[in-house]
């Protein structure tokens, strides 16, 4: 088993970054059916290969975007009201988004865990957002290649997508 290093993979997505950009492109502007029974084949094939466990680099280096249901639900279970917990952790960013004041977020705990793994917000559960009827449109906003370099699960998945779908031409 091999030992996982972050600074690999970023090695690797700085390296590969401009040919999968391009795939990413090409893949959001296309027509053909079956992307998305293809992006659940990558999606499977990236989760046997990265663990977040050993990761949690979106947790160190990244915020959450924050819905208000999300402050509301946690405030409560911190027994906080809205405005002390977003007075306390959350500002709005230039893209008038509720995200984080400070990295690493508050919640990561031991050994990478999320010490509020089952009210988390949405964005968190979500994060990568591999397997989504949007795929394309996320393609095109560059999500995926925005990741590539801050989360090895994407650069992982987006290696075995573009492996996949030239098998499949
Ligand atoms: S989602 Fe990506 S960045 Fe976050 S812990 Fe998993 S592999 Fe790492
Ligand atoms: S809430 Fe949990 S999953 Fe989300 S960034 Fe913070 S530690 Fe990570």
């Amino acid at each position: 088993m091999t030992t996982f290093k972050y600074t690999t993979y970023q090695r690797r997505a700085w390296r590969k970054k401009k040919k999968l950009a391009s795939f990413l492109r090409k893949v959001g502007k296309s027509t053909t059916k079956g992307i998305l029974k293809q992006v659940a084949e990558a999606d499977k094939a990236a989760w046997k290969e990265v663990s977040c466990l050993d990761c949690a680099n979106c947790c160190k280096k990244m915020t959450p975007t924050y819905t208000r249901k999300d402050i509301n639900r946690i405030a409560k279970h911190l027994k906080m009201t809205y405005k002390q917990y977003f007075d306390k952790y959350l500002h709005i960013d230039d893209n008038k988004d509720i995200v984080n004041t400070s990295t690493p977020c508050q919640f990561l705990g031991k050994d990478h865990k999320c010490t509020i793994y089952a009210i988390r917000p949405d964005d968190c559960s979500g994060f990568p957002h591999f397997v989504r009827n949007d795929f394309r449109y996320q393609a095109r906003e560059k999500t995926y290649v925005n990741n590539l370099a801050l989360c090895p699960a994407t650069l992982v998945f987006v290696e075995k997508l573009k492996e996949i779908v030239e098998r499949d031409n």
